[in-house]
């Protein structure tokens, strides 16, 4: 059970008791955390940490709230990063190395990148979140993965309250997978993430449908990032509109000899080698061919635009959303063989 005094030592700050977190989660479900709080200095944590017991099974670090799942009510407390600070760390002619504190929003950060001309991050733009979350789930779009810029995670330990530096190659960064989703998953709070941008343009507009987009126009950063822009407003649903965690499933990564099994039978299937005799096939297009696309069941449904996303049109409660996502599994895992698995985080 928390001790009241505590949570007041870690935040500082006046604590909220059963707070509703409809705005802290992109599905909108109303659940109820016990306590929350914002976290502006990341050194109140680590003394709370250091200096009293921390029971860290009841922690839970939420960011923008856009790739998670709460199932239930969360009986424990909730710290919400806040705080945006940007630091050069290096310069040269070539590159910068920038320091980005965790509760930075995302997309704020790509806008800031482009308008000061420091290249890579651009295909990334609207990617809801906060910069903490960055590197969890090592976002990813349009051909470009966070990873790719991503030189130092740096945070807390929540058992010790030690600090760490993790280098990038450390990480182990996968598609949509990295180290904090498997050895640190729930023991880490990230504080900073430390990137290398490029000074000179170094654009990837190798993406299908981004190359497309940009057919006729002159290739700048800003035409990059308006163009992503565009391109994820027509196909995803404003998560403020419709409750929405963007892709609800992975795309599944099978060897190549199930692949060509798949495709003897659906010549159309859609996949993309994912190397070592890998490929990744498009959860999407088995969706959409399994027919759910556009399926609704109350306020839960299928994006019709989009598959992969799963939707909560208003009042769908996350048993809604969850059953609808357990009959996709079975019918998916029927149909191909294939068992999806989920890339938003359970709470
Ligand atoms: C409409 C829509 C489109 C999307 N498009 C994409 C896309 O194109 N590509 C893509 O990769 N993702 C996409 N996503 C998923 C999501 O935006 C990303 O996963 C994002 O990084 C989540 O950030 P967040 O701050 O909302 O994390 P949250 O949902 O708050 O948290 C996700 C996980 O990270 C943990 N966490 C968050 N911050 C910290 C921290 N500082 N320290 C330790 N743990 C932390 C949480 O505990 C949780 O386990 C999309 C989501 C939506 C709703």
């Amino acid at each position: 059970m928390y001790n009241l005094l505590l949570l007041l030592k870690i935040t500082n700050y006046f604590m909220q008791t059963d707070f509703s977190l409809k705005d802290y989660n992109s599905f909108h479900f109303n659940v109820k955390t016990r306590y929350f709080e914002t976290l502006k200095d990341p050194a109140y944590l680590k003394n709370a940490i250091i200096n009293r017991e921390f029971d860290t099974d009841n922690l839970f670090i939420l960011g923008g709230g856009s790739n998670v799942f709460f199932r239930d009510n969360f009986h424990g407390l909730v710290l919400h990063p806040v705080g945006k600070e940007i630091e050069v760390i290096e310069e040269n002619e070539a590159y910068i190395v920038l320091e980005v504190s965790a509760g930075y929003d995302w997309d704020e950060f790509v806008a800031w990148t482009v308008e000061k001309g420091y290249c890579g991050l651009e295909n990334l733009s609207l990617i809801p979140g906060q910069v903490g979350a960055a590197p969890i789930q090592n976002i990813g779009a349009y051909g470009v993965e966070v990873k790719d810029y991503i030189t130092v995670v740096k945070g807390i330990y929540l058992d010790t309250g030690a600090d760490f530096e993790i280098p990038a190659e450390a990480c182990r960064f996968d598609y949509r997978d990295s180290i904090f989703k498997h050895e640190l998953r729930g023991k880490v709070f990230i504080s900073h993430m430390q990137l290398r941008l490029n000074k000179q343009p170094d654009f990837n507009i190798s993406y299908g449908q981004l190359e497309e987009q940009l057919k006729g126009t002159e290739i700048t950063q800003q035409a990059i990032r308006d163009a992503v822009i565009e391109i994820r407003e027509q196909k995803l649903p404003d998560p403020d509109v419709i409750g929405n965690a963007g892709s609800f499933f992975k795309n599944p990564i099978v060897q190549k000899a199930q692949y060509d099994f798949l495709k003897s039978q659906y010549p159309e299937i859609k996949a993309y080698p994912a190397g070592n005799d890998m490929m990744k096939i498009s959860a999407a297009w088995m969706i959409d061919n399994a027919r759910w696309k556009a399926y609704r069941v109350g306020d839960a449904g299928v994006h019709p635009k989009q598959a992969l996303v799963l939707v909560n049109y208003g009042m769908a409660k996350p048993r809604d959303i969850m059953s609808l996502a357990e009959q996709i599994r079975k019918d998916i895992l029927f149909k191909f063989g294939i068992e999806l698995e989920m890339e938003v985080r359970l709470v």
